[in-house]
């Protein structure tokens, strides 16, 4: 029996067998193809040799740093690659997203939030030539007319606000580290002003969320930076 060709396959480096059986169970249940990988070195080999669609990499590695495999991945790969992190390495998590991975999840994690988040990672790897508008819920934004509006009526945003907002519909679905942000908005030179980007955050869900006080579009990721949901 050989596998379908048009199966969507995803590889798991991670070197807890009781996490690999359960993530195999999910994904073959949802339809991909999985593959193995214990550590490191054999993850690398088998990204390289199987070209997965999606990669779920575990950063506590016996025979090296997850993050030295991300680093290496990304030299050659645009794959999706989703971090499985420890609670309460928020440092962990930081240099994860920073190094080119898509996402992170959390151990212990459910499956359904996993699935959801590779769904999202896997949508975002599409060429984003193509999609040159953002809408979720009450709010549209047009990239190309620069157009912004809220329930059908057009929001005035600054030209910081807009720039901010254009990164977060670029990687719409991604968490961005704070000095992502502030690199790509302001400049190399005030990556450590979080001080502006809480400033201008609460500027945007001001101007685009329905109640600011409760964003559900610019969402927080407690120390690591903000996430603007999926689009529709
Ligand atoms: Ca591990």
């Amino acid at each position: 029996m050989t596998e379908s060709p048009t199966k969507e396959c995803v590889l798991l480096i991670e070197d807890e067998v009781q996490i690999r059986r359960l993530l195999r169970v999910s994904l073959e249940r949802v339809g991909y193809e999985v593959l193995e990988a214990a550590n490191g070195a054999a993850g690398l080999d088998e990204a390289a040799r199987r070209q997965p669609q999606a990669i779920l990499l575990d950063l506590g590695l016996p025979d090296m740093d997850g993050l030295i495999v991300l680093k290496r991945l990304r030299e050659w790969s645009q794959t999706p690659i989703l971090v499985v992190s420890v609670r309460d390495r928020d440092d962990e998590k930081i240099s994860a997203l920073d190094n080119g991975a898509n996402d992170y999840i959390t151990k212990p994690f459910s499956t359904g939030e996993l699935l959801a988040r590779l769904r999202v990672a896997r949508r975002s790897a599409q060429p984003a030539a193509a999609r040159t508008t953002y809408r979720s819920g009450p709010l549209e934004v047009d990239l190309t007319t620069r157009l912004v509006k809220v329930k059908g009526r057009l929001a005035r945003l600054t030209a910081t606000e807009y720039s901010l907002l254009v990164l977060f519909v670029r990687h719409a679905g991604k968490v961005l580290t704070h000095q992502q942000i502030l690199r790509e908005v302001w400049g190399p030179g005030d990556v450590g002003q979080i001080g502006y980007l809480r400033v201008y955050m609460a500027y945007l869900r001001e101007k685009l969320e329905a109640d600011p006080g409760n964003p559900e579009l610019f969402l927080t990721e407690p120390g690591i930076g903000y996430r603007l949901v999926a689009g529709d």
